[in-house]
């Protein structure tokens, strides 16, 4: 075994161990594989925990699927990273995991496009959802396909999220980052909305991805319906148009409620406006 190869099968076995430490999978949950070289992959095997695998049970396949070598058959959900693989010559590893509240968010159908955070922007632009699909059916590779030429992440409808990166680390950081930015999206809606960062903004802090080393994802989409085929090759990622501001409030959102259970939700600043603004009304 070269060491490159070692390296990736210790890599698989750390990231795994994360995934579970941070509860990002239970039980038998999730899924990994790294690029070996231009006729192999590493897999994780089906039917492990993540949390507690060795080296030595990891699976070689081919980007056909087939099995090369390993005691232990691949994951149900290896199409799933195949079809990545084909659809990036860039990625070299994928990870595809359960994080409950990135989760919570695929399962109440809401995508993470907000522009809020600067390190999600630079890093990973926006996180769509891909449609349901029965695991392990051709359904998901189909769904996930839709999005990958243009997202390094997404989450999957009702049942999780995936990532891919340049190696297993950079796989695995991401779906830390979408995880993260799921659980300060939901304390912030709890708090009464997000403000959103302006498109101004949000060029700025895409065009510093250079300097940080980060490969470019999609640019941003100036017609969302634009695509290749099926495919989507731009990011929509909602940024207002705001020239003068870096973060505007998001307007949309209390409106977007009301529409929705017929309650008008205000947070306290935007409450003592309206009364401030009656009274004043009244006393003229
Ligand atoms: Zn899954």
């Amino acid at each position: 075994m070269t060491r490159v190869e070692e390296q990736i099968r210790a890599d698989i076995v750390e990231a795994g161990r994360r995934l579970y430490a941070r509860s990002y999978v239970a039980s038998n949950d999730g899924n990994i594989s790294a690029r070996l070289d231009d006729s192999r992959l590493i897999a994780t095997p089906k039917s492990v925990c993540k949390g507690f695998m060795t080296p030595d049970m990891m699976v070689i396949v081919d980007y056909e699927g087939h099995k090369l070598s390993g005691e232990r058959d691949p994951s149900t959900e290896l199409p799933m990273h195949l079809e990545i693989y084909r659809n990036r010559p860039d990625a070299g590893a994928v990870v595809h995991a359960h994080p409950p509240l990135a989760t919570g968010f695929a399962v109440a159908g809401i995508p993470l496009t907000r522009a809020v955070l600067a390190e999600v922007i630079t890093t990973l632009g926006s996180i769509p959802i891909a449609a349901y699909g029965t695991p392990s059916t051709s359904e998901l590779p189909e769904a996930v396909r839709k999005y990958i030429r243009a997202h390094d992440g997404m989450l999957l409808a009702n049942h999780g999220a995936v990532t891919c990166g340049t190696d297993v680390f950079a796989a695995y950081y991401k779906m830390e980052t979408i995880e993260h930015f799921a659980k300060i999206s939901l304390v912030a809606r709890m708090l009464g909305g997000e403000n959103l960062i302006s498109r101004d903004e949000v060029e700025r802090l895409q065009g510093l991805r250079g300097m940080y080393g980060i490969p470019s994802p999609a640019p941003l989409c100036a017609d969302p319906s634009q695509g290749v085929g099926d495919q989507v090759v731009c990011q929509v990622l909602e940024a207002p148009d705001s020239p003068d501001e870096r973060l505007v409030p998001d307007v949309s959102l209390a409106l977007k409620q009301a529409s929705r259970d017929g309650e008008i939700r205000l947070t306290y600043g935007e409450l003592t406006a309206l009364i401030a603004d009656a009274v004043r009304t009244l006393k003229d």
